[in-house]
């Protein structure tokens, strides 16, 4: 790999915009806490600390986020039983996923910081979404363009229904 020097971008880089301070008015993750119909927000579960939501923007199929109810941006902001629920939702929606899509494997994952790839920086939330070999298609390669087959109201549907079952 090349590494090209670009000095005068540290201004930019470490600079006045900060991404990670915006308001909770302002964010997503808590607004779709207080919408009352899970099926609008695709919302799968809600427990005490934490929640369960499709992404509307899913890499694959099933591409769910387990989410804190607090408006925090880091896990070390969590505090303890928050942690052990977020954990507990994570290894459900494994077993879910595993149960409904059957997939090759699973990603879990976060995005802490705009920097590493956050799209929503503000409120940390942890991915997790099922993989298949070769999932990476020729559209994605080529076009960079994914193909989701199924729509997000069949994907709530089927989720939600084997959450429900599971104990
Ligand atoms: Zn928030």
């Amino acid at each position: 790999m090349e590494t090209m020097w670009a000095p005068w971008r540290g201004d930019y880089i470490t600079g006045t915009v900060d991404h990670e301070k915006t308001k909770s008015e302002e964010c997503v993750f808590c607004e779709a806490q207080k919408v009352q119909a899970d099926r609008d927000r695709y919302i799968i579960h809600r427990g005490k600390n934490a929640f369960v939501i499709l992404n509307l923007y899913p890499y694959n199929n099933g591409h769910m986020m387990i989410i804190p109810n607090c408006h925090i941006c880091r896990p070390e902001m969590m505090d303890a039983e928050t942690r052990c629920e977020v954990m507990d939702l994570i290894i459900k929606a494994e077993v879910v996923l595993n149960k409904v899509y059957k997939p090759h494997g699973i990603n879990i994952g976060a995005n802490i910081g705009a920097a590493a790839g956050a799209g929503i920086a503000q409120h940390m939330h942890f991915h997790i979404l099922p993989r298949w070999n070769a999932d990476v298609n020729f559209m994605t390669a080529v076009a960079n363009t994914r193909v989701i087959p199924e729509s997000l109201e069949i994907s709530w549907t089927k989720i939600r229904d084997a959450w429900n079952e599971i104990p």
